[in-house]
């Protein structure tokens, strides 16, 4: 196996893990939750963040304010956004704060970037892939969420494109890490998702694992750092977490790993 680049943290009865390279700037507060140290019940043991989801409100409610204690958040700083497979991308300021976690505005968005210190960007998963960007020189953070669909859209390299834009972002200055998702040991898939792989990438040998029969072993970790790399961002800058959120399932919600009915963990970030 190997090695994990995440960092296990344990606060109390809640787990969660961090990036030591963003934890090292001391400009920014991130993670990304497991299941462990909420109170929902089975199927959605226990920590599960997922507002969508069909468990119940108030031990939403409840793991929110458990996760947040323990990271030192305000709850009423969050921002949180549903992600619909896409590459929509918002410029987060104070006005998208959330009144309640129920309540979000922000529809359709897999992108969310930030300058504004004190707003806690939040996004939702189950193995799909959580990209976390700093970038150091300007201090600002973003979180894009990336699953087969966001990763042929190159969701990371359209938010970094989109901080280059907005605030003159010079990738080389971003440090990225690529969380707990389901990793190629797990991930099967068709023919017809490697088509549109073939579509948007130039080269996809690198991240796909032909098994015969149509079906194929996708690296989502790999094809996320290549779309990244297009953007400017320099390897030795990525951080791979290498953590299988299906091979893990103890630690991890994992859509796969069962059916569908599971929570969700939740990246967090923001600046101090
Ligand atoms: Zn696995």
């Amino acid at each position: 196996m190997k090695q994990w680049n995440f960092v296990m943290k344990k606060n109390r009865d809640v787990l969660y893990f961090t990036i030591p390279v963003f934890d090292e700037t001391g400009l920014v507060k991130s993670c990304f939750t497991s299941r462990i140290g909420g109170v929902s019940q089975n199927p959605y043991n226990y920590l599960n963040l997922g507002t969508n989801t069909e468990d119940s409100k108030e031990n939403i409610r409840k793991n929110y304010k458990i996760i947040c204690n323990a990271l030192e958040i305000d709850v009423n700083n969050i921002v949180i956004s549903h992600q619909v497979h896409k590459d929509n991308i918002l410029i987060v300021n104070e006005s998208h704060k959330n009144s309640d976690i129920f309540e979000s505005d922000i529809k359709e968005i897999d992108g969310l970037i930030t300058d504004k210190p004190g707003i806690a960007l939040v996004t939702l998963y189950a193995d799909c892939v959580p990209i976390f960007i700093l970038d150091k020189r300007k201090k600002i953070i973003a979180l894009a969420h990336a699953g087969w669909k966001g990763t042929v859209k190159k969701i990371g390299k359209k938010v970094i494109n989109r901080m280059v834009s907005i605030y003159k972002t010079d990738p080389k200055d971003c440090i990225v890490g690529i969380g707990p998702s389901i990793g190629e040991c797990c991930y099967e898939v068709d023919d017809f998702v490697i088509s549109q792989f073939h579509d948007s990438y130039d080269e996809i040998k690198s991240f796909i694992l032909t098994k015969g029969n149509g079906k194929y072993m996708l690296n989502l970790w790999e094809a996320n750092k290549k779309s990244l790399l297009e953007a400017g961002v320099s390897k030795s800058n990525i951080t791979i977490s290498n953590i299988c959120t299906k091979c893990n399932n103890d630690i991890f919600y994992s859509y796969r790993g069962e059916n569908g009915k599971t929570g969700r963990m939740a990246a967090i970030a923001q600046l101090y």
